[in-house]
């Protein structure tokens, strides 16, 4: 997959150079190139903003240098979903992530100031929201979603491994344990120390069950509603 993020802060993306997006660029799955928006700006000072019509707070980012890059990026990635990160949009969730680990490419747009012109939407397939609150700019946002969405590629992470985070199937993630065995009077379960594998499957569906109950009643109301279809066979939950 191809991402193409659209910032005027370029050099504030080196988390995606690091760990696990580190190393499904350079197993060739992922390729991220980020966009100096200034680069864009035909003006001789590289400005990429300017005050809203009508007056009021704030700088707004103009039409025409968001526009040259995303034509730009498009001459090459044709099939690339345009994404805007916006407070307004559509709020970003695990099921987004795994839509939009299937498309070929996205060009993400990062706003700032006090956003970006209205006639930016034109050229934007969808509005992302990380949440009901307002940052500073679509960096951090941009980085959200291209994570998410990294570790949902094929080969990224060991095959089964994103099938049993937190949200598949409605159910937050089972609870986890290391070595020793017992730390500070703290004992690991004995059923995990049992070597039993199904007595251990149906044990931590019970507990991922329990947890999303207590911790996500919204989330359990969803995962009742699809009569637990997951669980393993032997399951008593
Ligand atoms: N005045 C705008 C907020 C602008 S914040 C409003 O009230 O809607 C500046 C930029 O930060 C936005 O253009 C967007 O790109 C980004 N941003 C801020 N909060 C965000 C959020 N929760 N999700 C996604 N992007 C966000």
């Amino acid at each position: 997959m191809r991402i193409d993020i659209i910032t005027i802060f370029p050099e504030i993306f080196s988390p995606l150079n690091a760990s696990i997006i580190k190393r499904a660029q350079e197993k060739d799955i992922l390729e991220i190139k980020i966009w100096n928006l200034r680069d864009f700006s035909r003006s001789k000072h590289k400005k990429v903003d300017d005050a809203p019509y009508g007056g009021g707070r704030g700088m707004v980012l103009a039409c025409e240098p968001i526009f040259l890059a995303v034509e730009e990026i498009k001459k090459h990635n044709t099939d690339s979903l345009t994404i805007l990160t916006s407070p307004q949009g559509e709020v970003f969730n695990q099921e987004m992530a795994k839509k939009l680990s299937e498309k070929k490419g996205l060009i993400i747009i990062c706003g700032h100031y006090e956003g970006v012109d209205e006639r930016i939407r034109s050229i934007v397939d969808c509005e992302i929201s990380i949440g009901d609150y307002v940052l500073t700019g679509g960096e951090l946002p941009a980085m959200v979603i291209v994570d998410c969405i990294a570790r949902l590629l094929p080969g990224v992470l060991p095959d089964e491994a994103p099938v049993y985070d937190s949200f598949f199937d409605c159910l937050l993630d089972w609870p986890c344990y290391t070595r020793p065995e017992v730390f500070r009077g703290l004992k690991v379960p004995d059923v995990l120390l049992s070597g039993n594998h199904q007595k251990i499957a149906q044990w931590r569906h019970k507990q991922a069950v329990e947890r999303t109950r207590q911790k996500r009643p919204d989330l359990y109301k969803k995962y009742s509603k699809t009569g637990g279809e997951h669980a393993p066979e032997s399951s008593s939950t």
